[in-house]
This record gives C-alpha cells, structure tokens and sequence, in this order.
C-alpha cells in the first residue's frame, strides 16, 4: 500500500488493532493511517476506493471487535490536531470527530454547558458517538446535534441538520461517511448542579455496568419492546462462558474478556447467545457491536 505515502501523515504496518479497541483482542491492520488533516483523509479514501483497498475508521475502538486474522485494509485514527479542536462559542460547541467524548462532556459539565451528561461512562470519540447516536437512558447525542460534517469516499464534505443526520436507536445516516465534526447545543446551567447530574449518572452507569473490565458495551440492541439484557439473564446465560469471554455477571449483554481470550471464542459466544435466546424466547437478536 505504498499509494498511501502520497498523502500527509503517519504510517504504521501491521499495527496492532488490540491496544486500540477496547476488548483488547484481536488481530492487526494491514495500515493504520493517521491523516495529518482534511486533504490526506480525502486523498485516503478517494485513492482506497480506486484501489479497492477497504479503509475503515476507528475512533476510541469501544464498540468494535476485530477478528484475530485482523483486517486486510487501511485503519484511520483521527488522532491528530487537525482533528481534535473544540471551540465554545456561549451555548454553542463545536468538536472534532477525533475528539475523546467523556473528558469533553465531563469539562462542559464543569464548565455549567448541560446537554452532554448522558454521555458520562460511554467510551467514544465524537465521529463514534455521532454514528452509532451513542446513549442510554439519560439522552442520547442526537438530542443535543445541531450540526454534523461528514466526509464522502470521494472525499467531498457535507454539512447536515440534525434531521439530515438520520438519527434513530443507535444508528445514524453517517454509512461509510467521515464525521469531521460535529455541533453542539448545549444550555447554560448551574455549573454544580450539572457536574452533579454528570456524576450521578456516571456512577449508576458503574454501578451497574462492568465499566473496568474489557468489553466492547452492549453487544446486541434491544429488540422492539424488550430488552436484550434481560432476555439473555432470563435465558439464565450470566456467566456462560466460550474460552476467555464471558456474560458479564453484572449486565447479561455485556460480554468481557479475561487476558488470552481470542475474537474467536467471543465469535462463539455470541452465537450460543442467539441460539439459547432464539431458542427460548423466539426473538433474533441482531448485534450493536461492528465486526471487523
Ligand atoms: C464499557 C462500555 C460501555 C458502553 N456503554 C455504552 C452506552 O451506555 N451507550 C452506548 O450507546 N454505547 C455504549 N458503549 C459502546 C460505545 O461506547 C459507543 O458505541 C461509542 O459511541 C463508540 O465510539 P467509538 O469512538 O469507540 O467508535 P468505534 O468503536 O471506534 O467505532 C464504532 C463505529 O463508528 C465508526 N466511527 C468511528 N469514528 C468515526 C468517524 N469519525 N466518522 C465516522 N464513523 C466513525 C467506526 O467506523 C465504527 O463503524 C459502551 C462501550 C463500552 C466499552
């Protein structure tokens, strides 16, 4: 892949993609990629696409699972400047989709900016909370979106509304566009009062979400009018185990991982979840994790 080097930024071969997702396993990019800016992310994906080399990309790794033959294509890591800039105008921000979300809506809350809370405890750049309207039951980020730019594979940008956006139960109109960035309404509030409401909800997410341990969140939606959690626990399945992953004991669709465990055994851990749970309630389950 040596058309890569036509384009600003650095190169890493054969990169590791477990110190960068947040099951900590799996096996590594053929490329890992990081644009110096807009241009070389352009250049990337339009020349990715003539090539049909697949170009994915990876912001803070916490809902993926790589599989441990990897992935034969370019990783894109929107860890440079260019993408990591957050400018506050009043009620209104602006950040870059290489943006860490919890620092940022941990330092708005402090800063008395609410309408980031319900992000507290969810691990995610801005371009991964955008895509997969990242949330729970405090909120999710669309509620907040006032704009979002998107990169196209041919490398041009578009700016969306909120309601351009597509935003349903996690999911977005993003695809296989680049979120460059995305804007904020946010509203002015007693910095104390929404530092607390952050934290509150941060600690019910430790509370009942196995938060230290490795695992890539929930692993399937919630089907219409149910709740996958509790499908998996009422199917008795805490605790069931495939090699080195597990059904967390403290929330049924979590699945964690204990050092040595392989993409293979979580692999097979999530079938024998669909089967039991088809098996004995009749629901399919379809997963919220991507599979890489
Ligand atoms: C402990 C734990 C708790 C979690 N709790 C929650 C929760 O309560 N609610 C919730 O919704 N999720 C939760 N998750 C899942 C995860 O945090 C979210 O899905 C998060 O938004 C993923 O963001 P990311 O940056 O890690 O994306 P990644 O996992 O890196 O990628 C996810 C998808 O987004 C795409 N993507 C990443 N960056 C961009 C970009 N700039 N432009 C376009 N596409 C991009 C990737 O290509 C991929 O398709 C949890 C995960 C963990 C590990």
């Amino acid at each position: 892949m040596d058309w890569l080097k036509d384009f600003a930024g650095r190169i890493e071969a054969d990169a590791p993609l477990s110190r960068l997702t947040w099951f900590r396993l799996g096996g590594p990019a053929r490329c890992l990629f990081h644009p110096h800016d807009a241009d070389a992310l352009a250049g990337a994906l339009r020349r990715g696409r003539e090539e049909s080399v697949p170009v994915n990309v990876l912001g803070c790794g916490a809902n993926i699972l790589v599989r441990d033959d990897g992935f034969d294509g370019v990783v894109v890591r929107l860890d440079e400047p260019a993408f990591r800039e957050v400018s506050v105008e009043g009620e209104s921000v602006r950040a870059g989709g290489g943006v860490d979300m919890m620092p940022l809506s941990r330092g708005l809350s402090a800063k008395g900016l609410s309408g980031l809370e319900p992000m507290a405890g969810i691990p995610s750049s801005i371009g991964g909370a955008v895509r997969m309207n990242a949330g729970g039951r405090y909120g999710e980020i669309a509620d907040v979106v006032e704009k979002v730019a998107v990169m196209n594979r041919d490398g041009s940008v578009e700016e969306w509304s909120r309601e351009q956006a597509g935003f349903g139960y996690r999911r977005s109109a993003v695809g296989d566009r680049v979120v460059l960035w995305a804007r904020f309404k946010l509203k002015e509030d007693d910095p104390r009062q929404v530092s607390q409401t952050y934290d509150e909800i941060f600690d019910q997410k430790m509370e009942t979400q196995p938060l230290g341990d490795a695992s890539a969140g929930c692993i399937f939606k919630n089907p219409p009018d149910a709740s996958a959690g509790a499908l998996i626990d009422k199917a008795g399945l805490k605790g069931a185990t495939c090699g080195g992953a597990s059904v967390s004991h403290r929330h049924a669709n979590f699945i964690v991982t204990r050092q040595g465990a392989t993409a293979s055994d979580v692999l097979r851990l999530i079938d024998l979840i669909r089967e039991t749970v088809r098996e004995r309630w009749g629901t399919e389950l379809e997963t919220e994790i991507e599979i890489w």
